[in-house]
């Protein structure tokens, strides 16, 4: 099937993947494309995305993601709709003296990865010690106990509601429609009964209203198995919680221009943010579920994510002790969970929804917690799949998984596994 310019497309999520389809699609010509969208402002508070900033680096462990991030990172620093909301702060990459063999493990394999590419020629810093991590972040008052690992300087960090704003308003400018809140949640699928199969013929709001289309894309995110409940074995939500500092303009200036820092067995931090002058923490661990009846969905309203657990303060003021001990013991604001859907291997999925005929719906799913520093170029994959009429790339494409297999319990890249926010302490700060 070949989708006609004019043809309705329903997009369903306006956060960072179905921003970027929107925008490819009507990019290409096509003419009637309408966004959903459960929040009534874009960016969305729902979107994992919607954020001070997001890391943008290219340290991949599989060789196949850091050429896609090569590709987006080039957008970043190139295209005028997202170079403003970039900045080329670098990525160091580090563990502390006290980090497990898996995780001193996992920066050798980053460290090689770049190494042995020669795209990073030129960028990349050894840090071995304390002493040279000083040397490239001066900012740091802390001892940096027992920390090595490197910078890389071709990544930084992108504002990325800021960018989210940015790709909405040039869709409204190529004519994308919009419907946010309540006009914009979609309650439910709509089907007509073929033989052969069913074909998707759009979406219900919560409001009652309809909308056709003849291809429905769904990039709903965490809450993406709401709308296509059949994914929900190879899709997980996953959270992790977001802490800020507020700093003052004084000490947000002198902490200007440290390099974007994963300290990998603990957590991550940015440079204060330039207008709000607020440093963004974020725990790493494993990240959090929410079990409901052998499926881990986000909350379902803002409020309820409106907090981190214990844990997270515990671990962000013993990161912060080690790199920025004059801030270590300042109040943590605008706490929050922040969801992705996870799959088993990290793998996006990009792919039409079997069992649906006619190419009439697709999934842009599956983020893992890596796709906002795709944000430049998803919509390019969105827009092949649609054109192409089949997912060609093997590793994107709507996976079955065997019962047996279970869901993993612990990915490579992240610290420790993944615990049920059920069994964790909320903070009562
Ligand atoms: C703490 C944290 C840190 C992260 N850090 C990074 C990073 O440093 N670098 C990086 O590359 N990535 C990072 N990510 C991941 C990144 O945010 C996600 O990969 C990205 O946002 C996924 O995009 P998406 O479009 O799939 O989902 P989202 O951006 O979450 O968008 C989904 C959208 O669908 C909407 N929606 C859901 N249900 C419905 C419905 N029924 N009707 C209408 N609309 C609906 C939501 O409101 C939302 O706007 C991080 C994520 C978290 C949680």
């Amino acid at each position: 099937m070949s989708l006609a310019k004019d043809e309705p497309v329903l997009i369903i999520g306006a956060g960072t993947f179905g921003l970027s389809t929107a925008h490819k699609l009507a990019s290409l010509g096509h003419t009637n494309i309408t966004v959903l969208e459960k929040d009534d402002q874009v960016p969305s508070r729902f979107s994992g995305a919607f954020d001070l900033n997001k890391i943008i680096r290219s340290e991949y462990i599989d060789p196949f993601y850091t050429e896609v991030a090569l590709q987006a990172i080039r957008q970043w620093q190139t295209n005028p709709l997202y170079q403003p909301h970039f900045r080329q702060v670098g990525f160091l990459n580090v563990v502390t003296g006290e980090a497990s063999p898996v995780v001193q493990n996992a920066l050798h394999k980053y460290n090689a990865s770049v190494a042995a590419n020669s795209a990073f020629d030129g960028y990349l810093v050894p840090c071995p010690d304390a002493a040279a991590i000083h040397k490239v972040a001066p900012q740091f008052t802390g001892d940096l106990p027992g920390w090595t690992g490197y910078l890389n300087r071709l990544a930084g960090y992108a504002q990325s509601s800021n960018a989210m704003q940015a790709v909405y308003g040039a869709c409204v400018q190529l004519g994308v429609k919009f419907a946010l809140g309540k006009a914009g949640e979609v309650d439910e699928l709509l089907y007509e009964t073929l033989t052969g199969g069913k074909k998707c013929i759009g979406a219900r709001t919560k409001d009652g209203k309809v909308y056709q289309a003849r291809t429905t894309i769904v990039a709903a995110g965490g809450y993406v198995a709401n709308v296509v409940p059949a994914i929900a074995p190879q899709i997980s939500a996953v959270c992790w919680g977001v802490s800020h500092i507020q700093l003052t303009p004084s000490e947000s200036e002198q902490l200007r221009g440290f390099p974007v820092t994963t300290v990998r067995d603990i957590g991550f931090f940015f440079e204060p943010d330039p207008a709000t002058h607020k440093l963004k923490i974020c725990y790493m661990g494993g990240g959090y579920t929410n079990q409901k009846n052998g499926l881990s969905v986000p909350y379902s309203t803002l409020a309820e994510g409106e907090y981190v657990p214990e844990e997270d303060i515990r671990q962000t003021r013993r990161l912060l002790k080690q790199v920025l001990p004059h801030i270590a013991d300042r109040p943590l604001i605008d706490k929050h969970l922040c969801w992705v859907a996870d799959t088993g291997n990290s793998d996006f999925i990009i792919d039409f929804v079997p069992g649906t005929t006619d190419n009439s719906l697709a999934v842009l799913s599956g983020d893992s917690g890596h796709g906002f520093k795709m944000m430049p170029v998803i919509g390019n994959f969105a827009a092949d799949l649609l054109s192409k009429g089949q997912q060609e790339l093997h590793r994107w494409r709507w996976r079955e998984p065997k019962v047996e297999e279970g869901r993993p319990k612990h990915i490579a890249w992240r610290a420790t596994a993944t615990v049920d926010l059920s069994s964790m302490p909320r903070s009562k700060l």
